[in-house]
């Protein structure tokens, strides 16, 4: 890594590959002789029109999504995407399944139940976010419309290891993957959606990913506004508006980096490498720091914890700084320290912040 950048610890937006970064600089100005900025294209012309081609073909490789599955770029964040899933996929009558393992899924079946009868099946907030359910004791709703997860949740560092089979009707499950798409290989077809936010483990801020069974698409409430109809998005190709371009053309940029490092499989390997590290140091240190997660769903993106000296919190986070790593404080709901380590974290960045953490250690034990 370059000596002018820090190490961003940033739950997202995130650190990017600093390749794709100079890529995109080199790129900038005239992209590729067209004389212009991918900013200024139009986004029906050829130009960007190969550029989301590209993007759309490289994510399928990536994660080897077959024909049956249409792939979406769109705007609004995966906030909105938790209201156009119940618009797209029920009627106000029906009801669906929330698992709740954090913030993003409790924000989650809260929007759709302005939409349908969304019931929370599980939820982890009395044992404070830190437990994924046991898939054998849970009891589904047979009529459910559809199983709603949250597959790593990006504030309290629990994520799924495997999938609940969904035992609805039609058997949908849908996951939020927006803080670990793309960090490891995933089986689609277990799935009727998948969504992602880009600006975690993908891109920058703007783009948000839908991959979802084409049977689910045309079905939406009469009331789903134009841009939240999942139909109208595949019938165009992502492009019915004017999409966020320069967006999907760094999206684009980091799955051609991450498939020139040999795919999801390499990927997960150097993630699973990043995150025992941290974890080991913290569960090493005799309790001076402490993660609050249990164990076998720790996530491998985002690894809160905390100090036993709670108020030496400001300090570590100053000192952090110091050296260059930044963004460690932990989301404002939860306090203590988190360290967002996404695909593009370098392995020397957590090795850095696990050299300044057995350091401060030894400076206040
Ligand atoms: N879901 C998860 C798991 C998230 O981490 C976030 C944002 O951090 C969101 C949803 C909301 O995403 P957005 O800000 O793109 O709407």
């Amino acid at each position: 890594q370059s000596q002018d950048r820090v190490f961003n610890f940033a739950a997202g937006p995130a650190t990017l590959p600093e390749s794709v970064l100079k890529k995109a600089e080199s790129e900038l100005y005239n992209w590729r002789n067209a004389g212009m900025s991918v900013m200024e294209m139009s986004h029906r012309g050829k130009d960007f029109v190969s550029i989301i081609e590209k993007a759309e073909s490289d994510l399928r490789s990536l994660l080897g999504i077959s024909d049956d599955y249409a792939v979406l770029f769109l705007q609004g964040g995966a906030t909105t995407q938790f209201a156009a899933i119940p618009l797209n996929l029920c009627s106000d009558s029906d009801e669906v399944d929330y698992i709740v393992s954090g913030s993003w899924g409790d924000k989650a079946v809260k929007e759709a139940q302005k939409y349908c009868k969304a019931n929370v099946i599980w939820s982890g907030k009395s044992e404070k976010y830190t437990k994924i359910p046991s898939f054998d004791g849970l009891v589904q709703n047979p009529n459910a419309k559809y199983l709603h997860i949250c597959a790593n949740e990006t504030i309290h560092g629990v994520e799924f290891k495997n999938y609940p089979t969904p035992e609805n009707k039609d058997g949908i499950l849908i996951a939020d993957m927006s803080s670990n798409f793309c960090s490891k290989p995933v089986d689609v077809s277990k799935f009727g959606i998948i969504y992602a936010g880009a600006q975690k483990n993908v891109g920058p801020s703007g783009v948000t990913i839908v991959i979802i069974r084409k049977d689910l698409i045309g079905k939406a409430q009469g009331i789903t506004p134009v841009m939240l109809d999942y139909q109208i998005h595949a019938e165009n190709k992502s492009l019915y508006n004017t999409p966020p371009c320069y967006g999907i053309y760094m999206c684009g940029l980091v799955f051609e980096d991450l498939l020139n490092q040999g795919g999801l499989v390499v990927v997960e390997k150097k993630n699973v490498k990043k995150a025992k590290l941290l974890y080991n140091m913290i569960d090493g240190s005799g309790g001076f720091y402490k993660c609050p997660v249990e164990k076998s769903v720790r996530s491998l993106m985002n690894v809160p914890f905390t100090l036993e000296k709670s108020e030496l919190e400001a300090e570590f986070i100053k000192e952090a700084a110091k050296e260059m790593m930044v963004q460690l404080k932990g989301h404002r709901s939860v306090g203590g320290m988190r360290a967002s380590i996404y695909n593009a974290m370098p392995l020397a960045g957590v090795e850095k912040l696990v050299a300044f953490m057995k350091e401060f250690q030894a400076k206040h034990a």
